[in-house]
């Protein structure tokens, strides 16, 4: 069986060199591997996507010489198969329903004091108030209609687990490579699904891998740590697990990664200005 390549943008916002990089990374390693590539939409987050911005992703990708697979999976489209999935890890008793706004969550962090925990992205870990509420409290607010989100209990998760790691092939932010001890703890209860989408980027993700028999995962090392809650997530669904291969980030001259908004770097930008893939491929470093 080849190997199974994926690039997998979100339409909210127009591709920039950071995009041109993972994708390009994911095309030359499925060509070398013999391997395939297909296109996934990550369109979950229907406030910041949007039609043209998917419009343009095939238009950026084909300009790069990319070639994938069709049918596109868009996530928007499959979301029976994160229900299902939420599902079986409602049957686990791993899942509970928080009610917090973030503002609230910070009121209540903030009263703890001290160093409360942080996530690798800097979010302070939920503190876990609402999983002590009773069913009936829940079965009330949830029925007035309250938002919600929907969070794995992370501590009894990892007791029906125990230690998980992943095989990387690329390199995390300081450099890990080879066998990496997965620490999803470091995430605290993190949420699955919202009121109004049945899914979080991490159970879509890990849905979706498995659903496409994606045996390859390339992507930028701004999500190395995640992949520990990807593993997580696969071990309790019974999924197989992918190698991962994390590569560098494309800065800006502030050593910032690049953000959606930035024009100097977006890919329709500089197919206006008249660069070609060459130029393209040297700017991200790739020949
Ligand atoms: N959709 C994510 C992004 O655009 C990438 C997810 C992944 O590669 O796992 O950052």
């Amino acid at each position: 069986m080849p190997p199974v390549f994926r690039f997998a943008p979100s339409p909210n916002g127009y591709l920039h060199l950071g995009h041109a990089l993972s994708a390009l990374l994911n095309a030359d390693m499925a060509r070398a591997a013999g391997g395939r590539l297909l296109l996934r939409i990550e369109d979950i987050d229907a406030t910041r996507c949007r039609p043209e911005f998917e419009a343009a992703i095939y238009q950026d990708l084909a300009w790069l010489g990319l070639h994938w697979e069709q049918p596109v999976r868009r996530q928007s489209e499959h979301y029976d198969d994160y229900r299902s999935a939420l599902a079986r890890l409602e049957a686990l008793d791993l899942v509970y329903p928080s009610f917090e706004s973030r503002t609230e969550i910070a009121r209540l962090v903030e009263m703890r004091g001290g160093n409360w925990p942080r996530d690798p992205d800097g979010a302070p870990l939920y503190p876990g108030d609402a999983k002590s509420m009773s069913a009936t409290e829940r079965a009330r607010r949830m029925a007035a209609g309250e938002p919600y989100a929907l969070r794995l209990d992370m501590q009894t998760a990892l007791k029906r687990v125990g230690p998980l790691t992943w095989n990387e092939t690329g390199a995390g932010p300081a450099g890990e490579i080879g066998t990496i001890a997965a620490d999803p703890s470091a995430w605290g209860d993190v949420i699955l699904a919202r009121k109004e989408t049945p899914t979080s980027y991490h159970l879509a993700v890990a849905v979706d891998d498995a659903a496409q028999g994606v045996t390859d995962v390339v992507r930028g090392c701004d999500l190395f740590h995640s992949t520990g809650v990807h593993r997580l997530l696969q071990a309790l669904l019974g999924l197989p697990q992918p190698r991962y291969h994390h590569h560098r980030l494309i800065l800006d001259a502030d050593g910032r990664k690049l953000s959606k908004s930035t024009f100097a770097t977006g890919l329709r930008e500089l197919r206006a200005q008249g660069a070609g893939m060459a130029a393209i491929r040297q700017r991200v470093g790739l020949d």
